[in-house]
């Protein structure tokens, strides 16, 4: 009979062996994709468990999304049991945030802090700039925002911001940070970027933390490392630490693993660097090196390594399969978007139906979150079951984002930005002078908006016109009504219901004629029902049968299971970034468990996934490559990252698409193929389609489409658009003959009220009009001329 540890090396090849098995110095696993990266790490986590006698206590395994660490905590799972509970397995921000729980007096805050996402920032950033004069029109916030984000990567404090700045644009950024700073703290809050920094800066100054941590985790292990970014890893650097300190502990044992090719983070200040001079940066390093793939067929790989071959400067990989070449990759040039879907999704079908797949095999890849809206919208009419990976949709929708106000305002009501969006939500009376001299009462006395609110109700508020006070009165009355339901310890969909019930939220939406309040209350419900299950899957994985987590159950740096700051602390990490909500609590590992759903998601969160069968959707100059690399080499350089994560990321099948005409900021618009698609070797392609179906001719095809027809102004900023109809480089032809000549009968796509019929035509040139039945939205009567948010299907 096999012994336990013959079993955990069996299946792997002598250089993942090696790595496995490697003791003491730091390990660096540095191979191309699916050559078993990932397999190595959570093998040697089983490895340490079972044959070097490492408690699980003493394990820190970080990876880049929540999806990631489910995953892992999984295939861990899987091999030990129970055990691997006890485990940190987390991505970098939830590490901190339970770091920070744990320490946040240390840094002078509450335990209780909030977690502001990028909009929370924003909408502070904004109020900062207003405060400080800043022109808006000069210094947009978002510009102040990525600035602001970008030295807090590089672990620069706003004193050093200030001190370094060296033009007029650094210098209003060092401004804005140092305010934005002082009222962060003062909110009692973290951005995304302060868990990492402000976790750095915990371990340098005190020591006797970081000793605590560094006699904790006698193992650091790091997915994805070249997609760390220089604050993540001074953090890990810091916890592992170099020497032996003082007390005589040594350096944790380290282990990274990664893939230059694969940096895709750049725009977060990833930076390969940290691959690159890994052995500098921790001598007496050991490097491994992979070369094996075990997941795509050659030709797939064949496909990738041409892709990336044509970025500069990059270290040549010999990557190989065993595996055959298998199918020839599909590609597809549509008519529009709604073309494009439908072949993805009758494609679909038809592997089905065959029996090559299962929806869950399958895995429709696209470059930005709003592209997935068409295809959802085919999908849901031909009755294809599929879930949307991302969940930041859903945290991102008006009536989420107010109702998570209002619980963190009651885990934490020093949270400001979260304070002020409530304050008057639904309307109670409480106007934007009433706020503003609230505000500025609360910045005079240097005390926090909360606690000026309590000010007025006790009538130390000047100015404060008496109707105002009232309102404020009931409004503080009212969250100290909700404050004691949280204290009665009610879970955190009662309170969630006692929010939406007393604050008449539900019954406002509920009495609207607005349909569109109808899908807000469906929302509200789904968000009831989050919270419903987060306490049942947090109250069975801390059930009383089993291996409890030792450590962990002790830990202040945990929320208490089921609690609304574990909650709040849940729907922060999952709406940040790429990372997924999952209705199950967490369970959520990709392939194979959703059993018959096809997944939507885009490259950036596909990343270290895999799928038997993969949908490469919109490769087009503009789309993939993204817009704002066409003109720069170090972005395009990503972006061909991005193409090559994209195709390793299929097992057997890859199809590639792209559509002639593709709706975007409410105008169709004509991109030319992706440069990535000429630069698949032909011989691996099987065109089903090279030409659209209703074209005139003039659209060319896709190998020689016109470049040039990509240089009308950005669209990346995020407003609204700026080409008008007459400077298409198209001219306005192919939009008479294309997008508007519609006849009755016709089915349409628009941007705002959705999929609808013609039922009516009018009018001719200019004047043309249509009347089409968009369903619930109703009808609607259209000017076919100018910009018109529509495509013909
Ligand atoms: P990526 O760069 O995309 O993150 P990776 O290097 O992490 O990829 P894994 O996901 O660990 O690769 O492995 C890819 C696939 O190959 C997985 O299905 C894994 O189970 C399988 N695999 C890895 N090593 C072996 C092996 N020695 N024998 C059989 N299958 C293997
Ligand atoms: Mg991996």
């Amino acid at each position: 009979a096999k012994s336990r540890h013959s079993d955990l090396l069996d299946d792997l090849n002598p250089a993942q062996r090696e790595a496995v098995t490697h003791a003491g110095s730091p390990l660096l696993v540095v191979a191309g994709a699916g050559s078993g990266k990932t397999r190595v790490l959570t093998r040697r986590i089983a490895y340490l468990l079972a044959e070097r006698d490492v408690h699980p206590g003493q394990i820190m395994a970080i990876t880049f999304t929540n999806k990631a660490a489910a995953e892992m905590r999984e295939r861990v799972s899987d091999l030990v049991g129970r055990r691997a509970n006890a485990m940190w397995v987390s991505t970098f921000h939830s590490m901190c945030v339970r770091i920070l729980r744990r320490e946040a007096k240390t840094l002078e805050m509450s335990s209780s802090f909030s977690i502001y996402d990028s909009d929370d920032t924003k909408r502070l950033i904004t109020l900062v700039a207003r405060d400080l004069d800043i022109d808006p029109k000069k210094y947009a916030a978002r510009t102040l925002a990525v600035h602001i984000s970008n030295l807090k990567n590089e672990l620069i404090d706003p004193e050093t911001a200030v001190a370094d700045a060296g033009n007029d644009l650094e210098r209003r950024v060092a401004e804005v940070y140092v305010e934005y700073q002082r009222r962060l703290n003062q909110a009692n809050a973290f951005d995304f970027d302060d868990l990492i920094m402000r976790t750095v800066e915990l371990l340098q100054r005190y020591p006797d933390v970081a000793e605590y941590y560094r006699r904790r985790f006698r193992h650091v292990l790091v997915d994805e490392y070249q997609d760390t970014n220089h604050a993540q890893y001074t953090l890990v650097r810091e916890l592992v630490g170099t020497e032996a300190n003082e007390a005589g502990i040594e350096p944790a044992e380290l282990c990274v693993v990664g893939d230059a090719d694969q940096s895709i983070y750049a725009f977060r200040g990833a930076t390969i660097r940290n691959i690159e001079e890994f052995e500098r940066d921790f001598p007496n390093a050991r490097t491994v090196l992979l070369e094996q793939n075990y997941r795509s067929t050659q030709t797939i790989l064949n496909a990738a390594n041409a892709v990336i071959a044509r970025n500069p400067n990059r270290r040549a990989k010999r990557l190989w399969t065993d595996s055959g070449d298998g199918e020839k990759i599909v590609g597809y040039v549509a008519d529009n978007e709604h073309d494009e879907a439908a072949f993805v999704a009758g494609e679909i079908d038809a592997l089905a139906d065959k029996g090559e797949a299962d929806y869950s095999d399958v895995a429709v890849f696209y470059r930005t979150n709003n592209q997935s809206r068409v295809f959802e919208e085919i999908f849901i009419r031909l009755g294809l079951p599929y879930k949307v990976v991302g969940g930041v949709r859903f945290y991102e929708r008006r009536e989420v984002r107010d109702m998570l106000a209002y619980l963190r305002v009651l885990a934490n009501p020093e949270d400001t930005v979260s304070l002020r969006r409530i304050l008057n939500v639904p309307k109670r009376g409480i106007g934007d002078r009433a706020e503003a001299v609230i505000a500025t009462y609360a910045e005079r006395e240097r005390i926090s908006f909360a606690q000026a609110l309590r000010g007025a109700v006790n009538g130390e508020v000047p100015l404060l016109n008496p109707r105002s006070a009232k309102a404020i009165t009931g409004f503080v009355e009212l969250m100290d009504e909700l404050g004691e339901v949280v204290e009665s310890g009610a879970e955190v969909a009662d309170i969630l219901e006692a929010v939406l019930e007393r604050t008449g939220y539900r019954t406002e939406l509920e009495e609207s004629e607005d349909p569109q309040d109808a899908s807000r209350v469906e929302n509200l419900t789904e968000l009831v029902t989050v919270a419903r299950e987060f306490t049942e899957f947090t109250t069975e994985v801390a059930g009383p049968d089993g291996e409890l987590p030792e450590i962990d159950t002790a830990d202040p740096g945990v929320p208490e299971p089921g609690s609304l700051p574990a909650f709040l602390e849940r729907v922060s990490l999952v709406a940040d970034a790429d990372s997924v909500p999952s209705p199950d609590g967490g369970d959520d590992s990709g392939e194979g468990h959703d059993a018959g759903v096809v997944t939507l998601m885009t490259v950036h969160t596909a990343k270290g996934l895999e799928y038997p069968v993969v949908f490469g959707t919109g490769w087009e100059d503009g789309i993939f490559p993204h817009m704002r690399a066409l003109g720069d080499p170090t972005e395009l350089a990503e972006e061909r990252r991005l193409a090559y994560v994209a195709i390793t990321r299929a097992r057997k099948r890859l199809y590639v698409s792209r559509s002639m005409v593709r709706s975007a900021w409410g105008q169709p618009q004509m991109n030319p193929a992706s440069r990535f698609l000429d630069e698949l070797p032909a011989d691996l392609v099987d065109w089903r389609r090279l030409a659209p179906s209703s074209s005139s001719g003039g659209f060319g095809s896709s190998g020689g489409s016109p470049r040039a027809a990509t240089t009308w102004g950005s669209r990346g900023g995020g407003s609204s658009p700026s080409r008008s109809a007459s400077t298409s480089p198209f001219g306005k032809g192919w939009k008479d003959t294309v997008a508007l000549k519609l006849d009755v009968g016709d089915r349409v796509s628009h941007d705002k009220y959705g999929l609808g019929t013609v039922v009516a035509c009018d009018g001719a040139g200019p004047r043309a009009t249509a009347t089409i039945d968009f369903g619930a939205a109703g009808k609607v009567r259209l000017m076919l001329i100018g910009s018109v948010p529509m495509v013909k299907l």
